[in-house]
C-alpha cells in the first residue's frame, strides 16, 4: 500500500501465539487525523485483541476517557502532539507512544523528554507497533520492584498502584519520573548507576540519553520540593537520600 503510513503485514497470517495476559481487554486510544492511516491501523489492532478508540484531533484526545495506552500522532490539525502529550502527562502516567514521520528525529527526542515512552516512525508495520506496545506495557508493569510499597524517608512509592507521596502529599509524576523514583526508592541511600537507570527506566544503554535523565531528575526534584533528596554522585549515578 504505497503512500500509506501503515504497512499491514500478514493480516491473515499463521495462527498467533497465545497472547500475554496484559493484552486482554487493553484499551488503546489512537490519535490520528488521517483516515487512510487510522482505519487499517484500528482494524489491525482490533484483530490483535485490543479495544481501540480512535480520535482525529488533539482536543478530542485530551477529552477522551482514560485509556491504558495512547498512540499519539505528532502532526495533528489543531493542537500538536507534543502539547497533547504534555497535557495527558500532567494528569496521568498513561503510557504514550508518539508517532513521527521520517526525518523528525528532533521531534522524537522532544517527545521522549516530554514523557512519551516510545516512538514509532511512519511508515511502520503492525507487528512492530504491537511489539512496542507490549514492550512499553511490560516495562511499566513488570519491574521487580513493582511488587510492593517502597519507603525511603518521607517518600513512599506504591508501585502496583503507581502512586507516590512525600510526607503524605501525593506527587503528580509522569511515567518516567515515577519509574525513576521507584528505582531510587528500591535501594534508598545506595548510589544507582546511570547505566542501570538508563537500562531499567529507559530500556537503553545509549549514553547520549543521559541528558534525558537529567531533565527528568530536575523535574522530579522540583515536584519533591526538596532538591537535596536526590543526590547526584558525579560520574557515577544518583542516590535517594535517607
Ligand atoms: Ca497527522
Amino acid at each position: 500500500m504505497p503512500g500509506l503510513g501503515l504497512r499491514l503485514e500478514c493480516p491473515r497470517g499463521p495462527p498467533r501465539q497465545a497472547r500475554a495476559a496484559y493484552d486482554h481487554g487493553m484499551h488503546l486510544l489512537v490519535v490520528e487525523d488521517e483516515d487512510s492511516i487510522a482505519e487499517p491501523l484500528v482494524e489491525g489492532l482490533r484483530d490483535e485483541g485490543f479495544e481501540v478508540t480512535r480520535v482525529a484531533t488533539g482536543q478530542e484526545a485530551i477529552d477522551a476517557p482514560p485509556a491504558d495506552l495512547v498512540l499519539l500522532d505528532v502532526r495533528l490539525p489543531d493542537i500538536d502532539g507534543f502539547a497533547v502529550c504534555r497535557e495527558l502527562r500532567a494528569r496521568s502516567g498513561v503510557p504514550i507512544i508518539m508517532v513521527t514521520a521520517k526525518g523528525e528525529e528532533i521531534d522524537r527526542v522532544v517527545g521522549l523528554e516530554l514523557g512519551a515512552d516510545d516512538y514509532v516512525v511512519k511508515p511502520f508495520g503492525l507487528r512492530e507497533l504491537v511489539a512496542r506496545i507490549r514492550a512499553v506495557t511490560r516495562r511499566t508493569s513488570e519491574r521487580p520492584e513493582s511488587r510492593h510499597t517502597l519507603v525511603a524517608g518521607p517518600v513512599e512509592v506504591d508501585v502496583p498502584a503507581r502512586r507516590a507521596t512525600i510526607g503524605g502529599r501525593e506527587l503528580k509524576l509522569t511515567l518516567k519520573e515515577f519509574d525513576l523514583l521507584a528505582l531510587l526508592a528500591s535501594q534508598p541511600g545506595v548510589v544507582i548507576e546511570r547505566e542501570r537507570i538508563l537500562r531499567e527506566v529507559w530500556n537503553t544503554t545509549w549514553y547520549g540519553s543521559s541528558k534525558t535523565v537529567d531533565v527528568h531528575v530536575a523535574a522530579l526534584r522540583k515536584k519533591l520540593g526538596d532538591p537535596t533528596l536526590i543526590e547526584t554522585v558525579r560520574g557515577v549515578g544518583l542516590r535517594l537520600r535517607v
